[in-house]
């Protein structure tokens, strides 16, 4: 039975923590316990007050999703009246305003399109990037990648070599979810399984683009399931070429339930509260000894509990994210500016400084 004051001193050595000993802390710890540990580790991988934010603007590509996940109130089928592919003319009226408001990262995600195909990204990518040579690209996801593999007929490793000629800068952590089949084939049966999400992202390490790992929590997984997640992060992370930059950040966030069909048709609501998600970032930071950041979700779990995460292992606070429409359409009701972004890190005693996609200081 592994002993409270061992596995602290194991953590704060920064030592690859088992499974069995991470569920331990996990479940048994006092929380005050927990965010002690996390926030001195937090001063162990990043030294001194420095809080990250950014400034970057969502665009979705398309609402056409085949995947249908059970948690998601985004996707719309083909013949929806509400459908759309977003046209050039707004992806120009909305990168205007990005750089109107000092940005020039974008966030481009949405829907699996069974009528758009590679070319069709390489297509919208070349053109943005011509028509914005400063805009930086941080865009799809490895569900997609293996949706494009699978149309094409050609490897994830030619996927992302195309996108990354084409423009892509970085590649976000999306579809994650809960790398569990068990869960996946519940959630999000169409989608990626997680050896695929991770194949993808050990190509994307390869070819050295910047990539995020990420955790959708609160639904079906359990505890074992979500420490499961990290050490797979963890796992992949290792394998990394050395000089690569593999995941420079893991963002943790809860399940939004508001009248997505898991909540309306199978009865699951979130399982979120304040203190849970800080004994997350605790044990993320804990587990994860090889990624530099830990990003709080201030656009999920609000500023309250986005403050005491700086205080339990997080670093960053994320994005002022400009037209952010999936987790809202799922009920995340926070907004925020960079005015207050930066508020609420300096009222937690920080000191709020902007970066940019890689986690290079502005
Ligand atoms: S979460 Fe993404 S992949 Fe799943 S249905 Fe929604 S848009 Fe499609």
């Amino acid at each position: 039975m592994p002993v409270l004051e061992q596995l602290y001193k194991k953590a704060l050595d920064c030592l690859p923590l088992t499974v069995e000993e991470g569920l331990f802390l996990y479940e048994q710890a006092p929380l005050e316990e927990m965010m002690f540990i996390g926030n001195r580790l937090r001063h162990i991988y990043n030294p001194g007050k420095i809080t990250g934010w950014m400034i970057d603007r969502n665009i979705n590509i398309t609402n056409i999703c085949f995947s249908q996940c059970l948690f998601c109130n985004f996707c719309r089928i083909k013949d929806s009246p509400d459908a759309y592919i977003t046209k050039i003319n707004e992806y120009i009226k909305k990168i205007d305003e990005l750089y109107a408001l000092g940005g020039d990262q974008l966030l481009l995600q949405g829907g699996m399109n069974p009528d758009l195909g590679l070319g069709f990204y390489i297509d919208l990518f070349s053109r943005l990037k011509e028509l914005y040579p400063s805009l930086k690209l941080h865009a799809l996801g490895p569900p997609e990648i293996v949706y494009l593999s699978k149309k094409e007929n050609i490897s994830y490793y030619e996927v992302l070599s195309r996108l990354i000629a084409a423009g892509l800068d970085s590649l976000p952590g999306a579809g994650a979810e809960i790398l569990s089949d068990r869960v996946r084939r519940i959630v999000s049966p169409a989608k990626a399984t997680s050896d695929e999400w991770l194949a993808v992202m050990r190509e994307a390490h390869k070819l050295n683009i910047p990539t995020s790992a990420t955790m959708m929590y609160g639904h079906l997984e359990t505890d074992m399931e979500r420490i499961e997640h990290l050490i797979l992060l963890r796992k992949l992370q290792d394998e990394r070429p050395d000089g690569h930059y593999g995941f420079i950040t893991f963002i943790p966030w809860p399940f939004q339930d508001k009248g997505t069909p898991l909540s309306v048709k199978k009865g699951v609501r979130s399982s979120y509260n304040g203190p849970g998600y800080i004994r997350l970032i605790a044990i993320s930071r804990i587990m994860l000894n090889n990624i530099k950041n830990i990003q709080a979700s201030l656009l999920t779990v609000g500023k309250d509990i986005a403050t005491l995460t700086l205080n339990a292992g997080a670093n960053d606070l994320g994005s002022v994210m400009i037209e952010e429409n999936v987790v809202s359409a799922a009920g995340a009701v926070n907004r925020f500016d960079a005015g207050d972004i930066q508020s609420i890190i300096k009222e937690a005693g920080f000191v709020p400084v902007r970066r940019n996609q890689k986690y290079e200081l502005m």
